[in-house]
């Protein structure tokens, strides 16, 4: 396997039905058989090349699938209608009324919500500590514990668990490794440093812009047979399948995503050293005062920078309340939740997508009202993005 993703990615060829450049796009809910036998048969076992019902298997989202697969170096890949979908599904596949999760404590609020208000209604309970503390990890694992869950770049506060360190982990205790890779795509490959199972929510980067809903499960080929099992699998029993059109064109997009991370990386240093030294607190792991900068650059694929996630501390909330309104009036970017977007998207979490999270535990993270998150977008001229930045720093007296 060619060690780089881009380049896996670049070799992967799909022929349209007629020899089209592009994967066919397979519109259809049912496919068609010629005996009897062979419908049974595929009941009973999966058949390379042979279809039955799109909500077991679509040859498009196949197409993607394997695209996916050789982005995260994973043996093969599901691809699901929402990264909440895909999460949902990996933990419900592995996990049944007893077992135990333990959660890093900064993952995404919908992550976060779904761990602690939902599962418990299956039997299922998550610990949460904070996973750049080896030692609170193995603290933590209790004889229940069955699965580790992370997310490679923490959202919001772009803390990084050291992925290699926490396999060793896993194997002491004979644990799971899931990884959230949804904020550094192609920067960072968490299979190829010990985990097992790679979800993402390719509404963010790998799709980059910002028009559908979708995710995707990177695991072992049994994992991935698991979860279509027509009795026992989570994604063909809950069913939330990615419409085939989408994956066509999620697909296409995917072909640029190498470019794309390189820019978004390159903006996002960019705007970092130059909000650091405006003297406001910056989080962005290319940073050297990141306290995870020199594990960041050790595990990172080269060549892809630091990712585009950036979060400040405005230490005054309200203040930051109005920087969001005036930054999308000074033609920034958009004062929008979610990530991976051409141009810049820019938000408070402590008031979106981290809400869920409690405030006791939000201060005990270190999570302030004044955070602002960026997604920083592929702006050509980022030195105009930032001046725009600093005269509405300047109109709002934070500078
Ligand atoms: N994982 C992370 C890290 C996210 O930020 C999000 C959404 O913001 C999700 C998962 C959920 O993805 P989706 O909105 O595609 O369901």
């Amino acid at each position: 396997m060619q060690k780089d993703p881009a380049n896996r990615i670049q070799d992967y060829l799909v022929f349209g039905e007629f020899g089209g450049v592009n994967a066919a796009i397979e519109d259809s809910s049912t496919f068609t058989f010629l005996s009897s036998e062979r419908m049974q048969e595929i009941f009973q076992h999966e058949i390379k090349g042979c279809y039955l019902y799109s909500r077991h298997t679509n040859p498009t989202n196949e197409s993607l699938a394997k695209a996916l697969a050789l982005l995260e170096g994973t043996e093969a890949c599901k691809v699901t209608s929402s990264g909440m979908a895909a999460i949902f599904c990996t933990i419900a596949q592995l996990c049944g009324s007893g077992d135990e999760i333990l959660s890093n404590r900064t993952i995404y609020g919908g992550t976060y919500a779904l761990f602690k208000n939902f599962l418990p209604k299956f039997g299922i309970y998550v610990n949460f500590t904070d996973f750049t503390n080896l030692e609170q990890i193995k603290l933590k694992i209790t004889a229940k514990t069955k699965v580790l869950y992370f997310e490679t770049l923490s959202n919001p506060l772009l803390e990084v668990a050291d992925i290699r360190e926490i396999r060793k982990i896993a194997d002491e205790n004979n644990l799971i490794i899931v990884v959230d890779n949804t904020f550094t795509p192609m920067i960072i490959s968490p299979k190829k440093l010990g985990a097992d199972i790679v979800v993402n929510s390719l509404t963010k980067y790998i799709n980059g812009a910002s028009d559908c809903i979708a995710g995707a499960i990177c695991a072992g080929k049994d994992f991935i047979m698991q979860l279509s099992d027509v009795n026992s699998g989570a994604s063909m029993l809950v069913g939330p399948v990615l419409d085939p059109l989408r994956a066509a064109s999620i697909m296409k997009n995917m072909h640029t995503l190498h470019i794309r991370m390189q820019q978004h990386s390159k903006n996002a240093m960019f705007l970092a050293e130059n909000i650091e030294k405006l003297g406001i607190s910056v989080h962005y792991p290319g940073l050297p005062s990141h306290p995870q900068h020199e594990l960041f650059a050790k595990m990172l694929n080269p060549g892809y920078g630091y990712g585009g996630m950036i979060t400040i501390n405005i230490l005054d909330a309200e203040k930051a309340s109005e920087l969001l309104v005036m930054m999308q009036k000074e033609m920034v970017g958009y004062f929008a939740v979610s990530l991976g977007f051409y141009k810049t998207l820019f938000s408070s979490p402590g008031k979106s997508t981290s809400s869920e999270i409690p405030k006791e535990l939000q201060d005990e993270m270190g999570m302030s009202e004044g955070l602002i998150r960026f997604s920083v977008g592929l702006d050509n001229d980022m030195g105009r993005t930032f001046e725009r930045i600093k005269k509405c720093m300047n109109k709002l007296k934070i500078i």
